[in-house]
């Protein structure tokens, strides 16, 4: 691009700090290092027309983690580091609630649940065995035993008789909180730079030159936060997950109200504008869903179409509305990767399917690489 004498002075000179992506975690960094540093010059580059990751595509579930998927994650994590991932996301809802405050970002505490197929009983049952160490284990978390069974006052089909349900899980409107988090950082005085791509960069031990499709420019630190898509720019062990989403019109007398867990977390529902939200079947063909491109395929959405139909709303007449995808960050282990890369660059990326508990935490911690 053939940048005006304009253009150049006041968007791409003199920048201190620039970040690649505008999700959950580069906005959050932005607006943190604005706060210890009022003078920076900051630059958001997103190649999005709007931040086109994760985080304006998720299901919006303020969460810490499924008694399976805590089963599950003990599996290749010690107890400790167990603890301190739950404390994380924990925290990090907190962190986020804060900043942007419970209205803006449409917080409603209605509660979560697992619920188990009749066809996973083995799981069921050893999640009922272990309830009681679970919940010790995350005594000093949550003060007090945090799952707890309840019974099916949801009339959910072909499930386990109770499900294991926790108070704590809290669900957001996804597109209300990122709306909020651009216009904070852009009342901040924060650049947000849409439809950018980064290609490269050099740190050359004074600065680091960035190259977009269209223009080169220099940035005294360069912060990384492109999360799925880490791989094209960082070798990091980072993967790209895609995730698919449905959404039905909305449903007369509607009475399902929270958030929902089915097999280890591979599945999740929530009601929002009295429809139903459902998402997950990337376990049915980890191979093809390991991409970084968008798309929906028939083998998952078939799959949600037939979970609504057979278990969430089995007596209800429900129409589809449409689907949608998004891409993930994961890594064989559940920790974000946040480090510094070279001497003015930095990255916090592998935010797993837990960005809205951790983006915040996680931006912060980014932005506090460098001094
Ligand atoms: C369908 C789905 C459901 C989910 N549900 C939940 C949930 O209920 N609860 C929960 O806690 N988490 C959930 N997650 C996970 C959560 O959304 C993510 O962990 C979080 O949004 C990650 O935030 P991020 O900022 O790291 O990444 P992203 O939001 O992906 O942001 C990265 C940004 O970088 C941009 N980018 C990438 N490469 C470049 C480049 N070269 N140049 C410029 N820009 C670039 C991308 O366009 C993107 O906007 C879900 C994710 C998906 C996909």
């Amino acid at each position: 691009m053939n940048l005006s004498y304009w253009e150049r002075t006041s968007w791409f000179s003199n920048i201190d700090f620039t970040i690649i992506g505008s999700g959950i975690v580069g906005l959050n960094c932005a607006i943190e290092l604005k706060a210890k540093h009022p003078k920076a010059r900051i630059l958001i580059l997103e190649k999005g027309k709007l931040p086109q990751g994760a985080s304006t595509k998720n299901a919006g579930f303020a969460c810490f983690g499924s008694i399976s998927e805590i089963l599950s994650d003990l599996k290749i994590h010690s107890e400790q580091e167990v603890i301190d991932l739950v404390k994380e996301r924990y925290d990090g809802i907190h962190t986020l609630r804060h900043l942007l405050g419970d209205t803006a970002i449409g917080y409603q505490n209605y509660g979560g649940h697992e619920l188990f197929l009749n066809k996973d009983l083995e799981l069921y049952e050893r999640c009922l065995k272990e309830l009681k160490s679970v919940n010790e284990l995350l005594h000093s978390v949550f003060k007090e035993d945090v799952f707890k069974t309840t019974s099916n006052t949801f009339n959910f089909n072909r499930i386990n008789t109770n499900y294991i349900s926790q108070i704590f899980e809290g669900q957001i409107d996804t597109g209300k909180m990122m709306t909020s988090l651009v216009q904070l950082a852009q009342q901040k005085g924060i650049t947000i730079v849409n439809s950018t791509e980064v290609h490269s960069f050099k740190d050359s031990g004074a600065e680091v030159m960035v190259k977009t499709d269209d223009l080169e420019f220099t940035t005294k630190k360069l912060l990384i936060a492109t999360n799925g898509f880490a791989a094209q720019l960082l070798s990091e062990n980072v993967k790209p997950a895609r995730a698919q989403v449905l959404i039905t019109k909305p449903i007369k007398d509607l009475h399902v109200k929270g958030t929902f867990h089915l097999e280890e977390g591979y599945y999740y529902f929530r009601n929002i504008d009295n429809r139903i939200l459902l998402g997950g079947g990337r376990n049915l063909d980890f191979k093809t869903e390991e991409t970084a491109e968008f798309g929906t395929t028939s083998l998952v959405e078939n799959r949600l179409k037939e979970l609504l139909r057979t278990v969430i709303l089995p007596e209800q007449h429900f129409e589809i509305d449409y689907s949608w995808s998004g891409i993930m960050g994961v890594g064989q282990q559940k920790k974000p990767i946040v480090k510094q890369v070279s001497g003015n660059v930095a990255c916090g990326v592998r935010l797993g399917g837990m960005g809205i508990a951790i983006g915040s935490t996680i931006g912060k911690k980014l932005a506090n690489l460098f001094d």
